[in-house]
This record gives structure tokens, C-alpha cells and sequence, in this order.
């Protein structure tokens, strides 16, 4: 039975990922495989080249975010604008499909990239202003959203918090007709979540903690960088789809008992069941980048990368009625961006 190191990490990362908080690590006891290089003089990438899309100055590091976290994306999004899957691959029609995109260069899955984050956050909420942009009054009121402890966040690699707070306002603007939408702060500017493309996104602890990485010795290794990739594409699935289609935010599903499913996710949020969800997203993606790997990739690197893409393929399960729909990832309209410029703050009434 394949139950590797990688599939243990990958449980940790992708549950937690979408805030289901898990718990299994990587044993330190694991042995680091001996570097072997695999189809030597392919897979290179020059990072000093020009790159079609700018990830690195579209991507805002809040303050509460980490120095490891912000060299180790900017390095990643380095890597992303210039890999190229069109060519090495299997240049992934079902993955063009269910993307929207024309073809797989890194220009182009940068762009799908950067359409959906954009804002990286610390997993506690409660660290951030949040208002409630009122239009009729002219003012935002200060309301505080729930915080998170450093236990609850530990195993947390991404969650893509902005479909969730677009969620939530949505919610209060039906209960309040007086009510626009959610405001937060992020290094001193107001970020509006009038869409649920807001960019906002939240990173924790466990997407650069050597215990949830595939090469622990490196960490600027290209493996780590392919399971990033994964996350971060994962992550920004959740903010697509709407709710007349019922797709909003591509949540996910209980994971039934069989089906490959390892016991600690029966019953647990952690499934996907269509056939165009995060898990798939990310497995096709992370397929690509094991393919195009080549000598970047040690064998054990591609072993312990290969099992994260069978727990992810593993994670796709059909409904009761034995259908895998594709589900309309169309976004929301949102609502009108409001100019707060000249409004009053109101501050929270909470003690
Ligand atoms: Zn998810």
C-alpha cells in the first residue's frame, strides 16, 4: 500500500490548506534521499530573465507575514512566470479547459494566477481592521473578525480568505440593507471585498515548515517550490464559481468512507466531487511540474512529489449517483466599489 512520507505531508497541507486544520507531520526520523539527477540539461529555468507577467510587484506581503514566507513566494512566482508546461508535459488539454486558458507558458498561468491572489495575510484574522462600508451614511464601521491560535494555524499552509470575507459580507448585506460590503486593512490601504477576486489570501506556518516540504535539507529546492505551486493554484480555485450555479468558491466535500480516502478524512471537508475543483487543479498542475522536474528534481524528490499528486487525484471523488459534474466557474459580479475616501469611521462598538 503506498502510504509515503509525501502522502502524509500532503494530508497536513491540503486539509489544513482550506482550514480543516490537520495534524499528521512528517516524521523527523524520515531519510533525506540522496540528490539524483534526472534527465540531466532539462528543466532549467534563468530566473534573471525578463518575465511576461510581474508577479513579484502585483503581490502585496502584509506586515505579519513572514521575512521566510516573502523571499520563499517571491522566489516561487520567479519560477512560475518563467516554467514553461506548454512543452516536456503532456501540455494538458483537460488542464487548459478547465483553467479558461489558451495554453499552459507560465505568462499565461501567471496571469490566471495573479486574477485571483493578490494580498498574503497572516492566518489570524483578528490581527486586522475590518470595517463595514455603509454608503447611504457615508461612513465604515469597525467591526473585529474572529482570531485564530497558534495552534489552530499551525498545520495551515493557504487559505484563499477572500471568497469567505466576500461571503460573509454578502451575508451581512442581506441581513442589512445598509451595509455595501467588508473593508480590511492591509499595510495601511483599505483592500474592498466587493468581489470575491479580491486577492486576499491567507498563508500559515506550515507552507515553508520543513516537517510539510518534500526536500526538508533544501529548501529553495524546485520540489517545495511544485508543492507551493499546487497550494497556490488550489487556493485560487476557491475564488471562482457563483452561488446561482451553486459553485461558489468551490467548496469542498465530505470525504466518503472507500474510495482510497484515508480514514482521518471520512467525514471531513477535504473531497472535491466534480471533476473541475482545486484538487483537480492542483494535481494537474503539480503533473506537469513533476514532468517538466528533470534534473531540478532528485529521484526521492519526485517519488515524495508523486505521492502528493495521488493523495490530490485520491481527493476527487464521484457523487452518490456515480456523476463527476464539472461545476460553472464563472465569478460573481459583486457589488460597486464604493470612494470611502471621505467617509467617517466608526469605531467598533465591542469592548
Ligand atoms: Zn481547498
Amino acid at each position: 500500500m503506498l502510504k509515503t512520507v509525501g502522502v502524509s505531508v500532503l494530508f497536513s497541507l491540503h486539509l489544513s490548506a482550506c482550514g480543516d486544520g490537520g495534524s499528521s507531520k512528517k516524521g523527523s526520523s524520515q531519510p533525506v534521499p540522496a540528490p539524483v539527477p534526472l534527465n540531466p540539461g532539462s528543466g532549467h529555468i534563468d530566473e534573471t530573465q525578463p518575465a511576461a507577467v510581474d508577479l513579484k510587484n502585483h503581490m502585496v506581503f502584509d506586515r505579519h507575514v513572514s521575512e521566510t514566507a516573502k523571499a520563499g513566494l517571491t522566489r516561487d512566482f520567479a519560477r512560475i512566470e518563467r516554467f514553461d508546461l506548454t512543452s516536456g508535459t503532456d501540455n494538458d488539454a483537460v488542464l487548459k479547459a478547465i483553467l479558461d486558458v489558451p495554453d499552459l507558458s507560465g505568462g499565461t498561468l501567471s496571469t490566471w494566477l495573479k486574477a485571483r491572489v493578490r494580498y498574503m495575510l497572516n492566518p489570524d484574522l483578528s490581527l486586522y481592521r475590518v470595517g463595514l462600508v455603509m454608503s447611504g451614511s457615508r461612513t465604515y464601521q469597525m467591526t473585529q473578525l474572529e482570531g485564530a491560535s497558534e495552534e489552530d494555524t499551525r498545520n495551515v499552509a493557504a487559505v484563499m480568505a477572500g471568497t469567505a470575507l466576500y461571503s460573509y459580507g454578502k451575508s451581512m448585506r442581506a441581513r442589512f440593507p445598509q451595509i455595501n460590503y467588508l473593508i480590511v486593512e492591509v499595510n495601511d490601504n483599505w483592500v474592498h471585498i466587493n468581489t470575491q477576486r479580491n486577492g486576499v489570501m491567507q498563508l500559515g506556518p506550515a507552507l515553508f515548515h520543513p516537517d510539510f516540504m518534500p526536500n526538508a535539507s533544501n529548501p529553495e529546492s524546485y520540489a517545495n517550490t511544485a508543492v507551493r505551486v499546487d497550494t497556490l493554484f488550489h487556493e485560487a480555485r476557491h475564488a471562482d464559481g457563483n452561488s446561482v450555479s451553486r459553485s461558489l468558491g468551490f467548496m469542498h466535500t465530505l470525504c466518503p468512507r472507500g474510495a482510497g480516502i484515508a480514514p482521518e478524512f471520512v467525514n471531513q471537508l477535504a473531497c472535491d466531487d466534480n471533476a473541475n475543483g482545486p484538487y483537480t487543479v492542483g494535481a494537474r498542475i503539480l503533473k506537469a511540474y513533476i514532468q517538466k522536474c528533470g534534473d531540478l528534481c532528485s529521484i526521492g524528490d519526485k517519488t515524495i512529489l508523486e505521492s502528493f499528486y495521488l493523495d490530490s487525484v485520491s481527493r476527487v471523488v464521484k457523487r452518490s449517483n456515480g456523476q463527476l459534474p464539472n461545476l460553472d466557474a464563472t465569478p460573481e459580479k459583486g457589488f460597486d466599489k464604493v470612494d470611502i475616501s471621505a467617509f467617517s469611521l466608526i469605531p467598533s462598538q465591542r469592548p
